[in-house]
């Protein structure tokens, strides 16, 4: 697994367990499949980090969402990290419309990416990160 900078790899620590496994299997899914490793944009995030990119959901700040880059992926694996994982722990997911949704392709803003979400009874208590 790779991360888009060390403020995203030092946090995925702080990821709820149960999505670390999940992005595990996806990177391994990926490797092994397509011989190709995932490279996670965002893990943890403040409320502060929020604001400033406009983000309504609280996902990321409550440690139970993380984008995986999809510009560098092809099409087919996009397509199978989404079927693939939706029915392997798709009633994990966060709601949406009153649907449980794992996994939300959106291509929007901060580019392409795949938002993997945890239901909210997995939310996790908002982190002060210390930058160093
Ligand atoms: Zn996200």
């Amino acid at each position: 697994m790779k991360f888009k900078d060390s403020v995203v790899e030092e946090r995925f620590q702080y990821l709820h367990p149960l999505l670390q496994t999940i992005l595990k299997q996806m990177d391994d899914f990926a490797k092994a499949k397509y011989g190709i490793e995932l490279t996670l944009t965002a893990t943890c995030s403040t409320s502060d980090e929020d604001r400033a990119l406009g983000r309504k959901s609280d996902t990321h700040r409550t440690r139970r969402a993380s984008d995986v880059r999809t510009r560098d992926l092809p099409e087919s694996l996009i397509a199978e990290l989404c079927a693939v994982f939706r029915k392997k722990y798709g009633n994990l997911g966060a709601k949406l419309n009153n649907q449980a949704q794992l996994i939300v392709y959106r291509p929007h803003g901060t580019g392409p990416h795949l938002h993997i979400q945890l239901n909210r009874k997995y939310a996790q208590p908002e982190m002060k990160y210390v930058t160093t």
